[in-house]
């Protein structure tokens, strides 16, 4: 399994939903706000706003006093962590991409601290990783993808984004850069439709052929 692309393709990944399947400790951390602050919004409820930063979605259920939910839902998070579970095939795709000399960056609103441990099981060498609480707006602005560019000093035409819900589409389509919706995870891409991958191995087909398609156009006498 090999991509057949060039050397300064940047492919930024989205996290949960797309390299690790968290839902199971979102759900539980969820359950753990709705029991200590007696909040009865349904996880069905939190999960339509996921790809936000954590602080947006709580705008968004009209949520108030968010630190101490914050702080319940980390540390439940830290809790279940277990439960996580990379998606199949997964690294052998990402390190795929790396051995066809691609760079990966990830782009998460998931917390640092959390996301660290999850990448570091994929074993992967990712060139930069954007977390909320820095510089910049949060997804479904473009902040966050702009600053990976910028971190590897790559252009926006030169990137994809592969993510999982219409924020991350629309993050995307802002910064300018390519967008792939992984067809495994949480959400339904928004319009226009995108290249939808179904599996993980099919991002490789799908950029593969990207790839060919910009080099035509680059080789082409216009
Ligand atoms: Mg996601």
């Amino acid at each position: 399994m090999k991509a057949h692309v060039g050397p300064h393709h940047v492919l930024l990944l989205d996290l949960d939903g797309v390299l690790v399947d968290t839902r199971p400790v979102m759900e539980s951390a969820w359950h753990a706000v709705q029991e200590s602050h007696g909040i009865d919004v349904p996880f069905a409820e939190y999960e339509r706003h996921l790809g936000r930063p954590f602080n947006d979605i709580m705008e968004r259920l009209e949520l108030t006093a968010v630190g101490g939910i914050h702080a319940t839902y980390s540390q439940a998070s830290v809790a279940a962590a277990q439960l996580a579970r990379q998606f199949d095939g997964i690294a052998e795709v990402l390190h795929a991409f790396v051995a066809a000399d691609w760079r990966l960056g990830i782009v998460t609103s998931k917390p640092l601290d959390r996301a660290t441990p999850l990448l570091a099981q994929l074993g992967c060498p990712f060139a930069t990783v954007r977390v909320p609480g820095g510089q910049g707006r949060g997804k479904p602005a473009p902040d966050p993808l702009l600053l990976a560019l910028i971190d590897l000093g790559a252009d926006p035409a030169h990137g994809t984004y592969v993510g999982d819900m219409a924020v991350d589409q629309e993050a995307a389509h802002r910064a300018g850069v390519s967008y792939i919706h992984a067809g495994w995870g949480y959400g339904c891409p928004g319009t226009p439709t995108p290249d939808i991958a179904q599996s993980p191995k099919d991002l490789l087909r799908l950029l593969d052929a990207s790839h060919r398609s910009s080099t035509l156009v680059e080789g082409s006498v216009l």
